[in-house]
């Protein structure tokens, strides 16, 4: 029997929630705030590149440490925390500003490193990019190797802890930046396609301080299906 309280929630979410129990669409979920996603494979899928103990305590306690400082500083304007991570963190300068550098750092946090995820798979299905975004590359940097020129001097040269992307262009279809600390294009209106993490935390304990060498071999766990998907949706706007 369905209590009254899932009746109007099943009501309120349409008749696909009859179906399936703690379907999660009413407010009073929403007030949870954001959680921390499993990862698409499992903690070893990228090894050699990237070792289990890393993957464990790059997702399990950073990841899941700057969602749970995420839900605490929007508890002062939790009306956000049932919005798009993606809309928050392009947003964030709207908040009120006692937040705005909590949600600036741990909203960036959770959204690089849930994208993060999704940009890498296991060494033998990174197979090098295709159609459209071959396409694109070969354009903007006139190769694969002249992209990975590139985006290696912008990762291995960011200094202290941040990212480096590959983003849709301005004067050529791609372009590629980097930005410090959790920042992400999205905030100056940009689209990633693909973006390495070069905080010590995703490589220290494998690569110690030789960042280079992590930047060369995280091009060998590149997800380009992934890529070419971000690129698409970047595309159509
Ligand atoms: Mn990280």
């Amino acid at each position: 029997m369905l209590t009254r309280r899932e009746i109007l929630r099943a009501t309120a979410c349409g008749a696909a929630a009859l179906t399936v129990p703690g379907f999660a669409h009413a407010a009073d979920d929403d007030k949870k705030g954001f959680t921390l996603p499993k990862l698409p494979y499992a903690y070893d899928a990228l090894e050699p590149v990237i070792d289990a103990e890393t993957m464990t305590i790059h997702h399990d306690k950073h990841h899941q440490a700057y969602v749970d400082n995420l839900n605490k500083a929007l508890g002062a304007a939790p009306e956000w925390l049932s919005k798009p991570i993606e809309e928050v963190v392009a947003n964030y300068k709207k908040l009120p500003e006692t937040i705005q550098t909590a949600v600036r750092n741990n909203g960036g946090g959770h959204l690089n490193h849930s994208w993060f995820w999704t940009m890498m798979t296991k060494p033998g299905a990174s197979t090098g990019p295709k159609g459209e975004l071959a396409k694109a590359i070969d354009d903007s940097f006139g190769g694969l190797d002249g992209f990975k020129k590139v985006f290696t001097t912008a990762a291995t040269g960011r200094f202290g802890s941040g990212w480096a992307w590959l983003v849709v262009g301005k004067e050529k279809p791609l372009a590629v930046i980097s930005s410090p600390n959790q920042d992400n294009p999205i905030t100056e209106g940009g689209h990633a396609i693909l973006g390495i993490d070069v905080w010590e935390h995703a490589y220290y304990l494998k690569y110690k301080n030789a960042r280079p060498k992590y930047v060369e071999a995280w091009f060998g766990v590149i997800n380009w299906d992934t890529a070419a998907e971000l690129y698409a949706k970047a595309k159509k706007g």
